[in-house]
């Protein structure tokens, strides 16, 4: 009896000590590439190494490059970021540390192999409803305060409440504010209000020595307009100031078809001319597509197109293949109401659209805004949402898109014929962007973005890449000097083409604000030097 107690307390105690290192083990498996001092800080609590923590930061939109790192840090404060930043910075070797908003990059841009990932989103959990505030000052107007870590949707349904929002969006609005002010943040509202980053009055960043700056244009310009574009190099953002506009009710959102290229890049840039903030007859919006034989009018973007007119539209397309469509929209409120159909109809005489090819809808600001989470949703019901997305985003002088739309659209992308996702096309405006800033445009007065927005299969991926491939060296070939949104570059080299002018400067703000080259690795800037 007393022989069996003694075996069951043995049998007890070794259990009890098997399962405490495993726990301890599963809770705190010490990763080779971090220091152990890690773990005595006062946010090590938030830093998880466990394989579902680093599974859900090692993968993004793209869902092509996949990169562990060494741990995840969910903040819950921008102490515990600031904290992290300055450890790495004082340790004898330094780990990389890439912030991750919402991780819908498709190319790895905010992963970090073997540092450590901020997941930023998951500082909403702790502000409390704090992390977006509108206020009013005599020389900004209205404007709002919005940690880097919202999502633009959010921003939109808080201001919304004061009866202000911002101006310049993105046509997706589940990214985050610091998601998008490290790349530009685009849409058909740019070639009026600019893009996102030239709506930004101030930010609080967090350097890369780990020390909170409050920027602005007038105090520490040189890292507020390092950060603006600046691909994550520079810091990570915590707040934006953003400025707001009365917010209009309502949208008349139109869609014209052209057969002829010329006619609708003419009328796209007819239309962007008028761009004056204050001026009253201009557009609020102004985007285009490609519609092609191997794809059907609507998808996932938007649906805009009613059932009853797809035979008729189809029938167009078979008929030339590539049909662009242009598309606007007019915001109206109480106000405008009785004058916006007028205000319209005098904006589009002229226009050399296809006789019978113009659709409208009237939607509300909100919907308009939020147009593409409908077709998301679907896709996820679907299990469409996280296939691969070889996409490609580019910027073209207004000088060469003819010769890119016959050595692209039709030499490539339609003899292809394997192009089936969203391939956007439309003009902006030079002046609307701040040449301060890092993000890179070319050097004409208007441009145009192009936006092939494929989705694939998880075999057959490489067809779209090897497309993309072949587009950028047609460009390259044919002397199109085209710039990279949402940039993706192989080597330094090719990095220092992208910046252009502007690589010597951003080289330097490198030095300045992150010398030890820790932040967003997932960039590949830097990486190799
Ligand atoms: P992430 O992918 O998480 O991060 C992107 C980069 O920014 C990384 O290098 C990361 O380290 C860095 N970063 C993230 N947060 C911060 C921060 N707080 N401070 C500093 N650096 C930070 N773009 C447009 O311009 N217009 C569009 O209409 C548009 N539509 C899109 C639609 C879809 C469905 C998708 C998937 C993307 C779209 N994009 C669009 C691209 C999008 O703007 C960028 O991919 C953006 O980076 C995504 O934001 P995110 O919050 O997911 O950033």
């Amino acid at each position: 009896m007393a022989e069996n107690s003694t075996i069951t307390i043995c049998l007890m105690a070794i259990l009890f000590i098997t399962r405490l290192a495993s726990t301890l083990g599963k809770s705190r498996p010490w990763t080779g590439f971090l220091s152990p001092r890690l773990q005595t800080l006062h946010f090590a609590r938030n830093l998880h190494l466990e394989p579902d923590a680093i599974k859900s930061v090692s993968s993004d939109y793209g869902n092509l490059v996949h990169e562990n790192p060494a741990a995840v840090l969910y903040p819950s404060s921008i102490e515990d970021i600031t904290s992290l930043i300055k450890f790495s910075y004082n340790n004898y070797t330094p780990f990389t540390v890439a912030a991750r908003g919402h991780g819908h990059s498709v190319g790895g841009q905010a992963m970090a192999s073997n540092g450590v990932v901020v997941d930023m989103m998951s500082l909403r959990h702790h502000k409390n409803g704090t992390g977006i505030t509108v206020s009013k000052s005599p020389s900004l107007g209205f404007y709002a305060d919005v940690g880097g870590e919202q999502l633009w949707i959010d921003v939109l349904r808080s201001t919304i409440e004061h009866g202000f929002a911002p101006v310049s969006w993105t046509d997706y609005l589940y990214l985050t504010v610091g998601g998008t002010l490290s790349n530009a943040g685009i849409s058909g509202t740019t070639f009026r209000y600019g893009p996102q980053i030239s709506n930004v009055y101030e930010m609080d960043v967090v350097t890369g020595k780990g020390e909170v700056v409050t920027c602005s244009s007038r105090s520490n310009s040189e890292l507020f307009y390092a950060v603006l574009g600046g691909l994550g190099q520079f810091g990570i953002i915590t707040r934006a100031r953003i400025a707001l506009e009365p917010a209009p009710k309502r949208v008349k959102w139109v869609r014209m078809l052209y057969s002829d290229f010329s006619a609708f890049t003419k009328d796209q840039e007819l239309l962007i001319s008028i761009n004056g903030r204050k001026q009253k007859n201009a557009l609020d919006y102004l985007e285009g597509s490609l519609l092609m034989v191997q794809g059907p009018p609507n998808n996932w973007r938007s649906s805009f197109f009613p059932s009853s007119d797809i035979p008729k539209i189809m029938s167009l397309v078979t008929q030339h293949a590539i049909i662009y469509c242009l598309e606007a929209a007019k915001y109206y409120d109480d106000e405008t109401r009785q004058t916006v159909d007028k205000d319209l109809q005098q904006l589009f005489k002229g226009l050399s659209f296809v006789d019978g090819f113009m659709f409208e809808k009237d939607v509300s600001y909100v919907d308009f805004l939020n147009r593409v989470r409908s077709g998301e949703e679907k896709l996820h019901s679907q299990g469409l949402w996280d296939v691969p997305h070889p996409w490609l985003n580019l910027f073209l002088p207004k000088s060469r898109i003819s010769d890119f739309n016959k050595g692209v659209f039709h030499d490539i992308v339609l003899k292809r014929n394997i192009t089936t996702g969203v391939v956007l096309f439309y003009p902006m405006n030079r002046q609307k962007w701040d040449d301060k800033m890092s993000a890179v445009i070319p050097d004409e007065d208007v441009f145009y973005t192009v936006g092939f927005l494929h989705s694939s299969g998880f075999d057959d991926w490489q067809a779209y890449d090897q497309q993309n491939k072949d587009i950028l060296k047609f460009c390259h070939q044919a002397g199109i000097e085209i710039k990279q949104y949402l940039p993706l570059h192989n080597s330094y080299k090719e990095w220092i083409n992208h910046f252009g002018s502007k690589w010597r400067r951003f080289r330097e703000r490198k030095a300045q604000f992150d010398p030890k080259m820790m932040l967003s690795p997932g960039q590949r800037i830097f990486n190799d030097i």
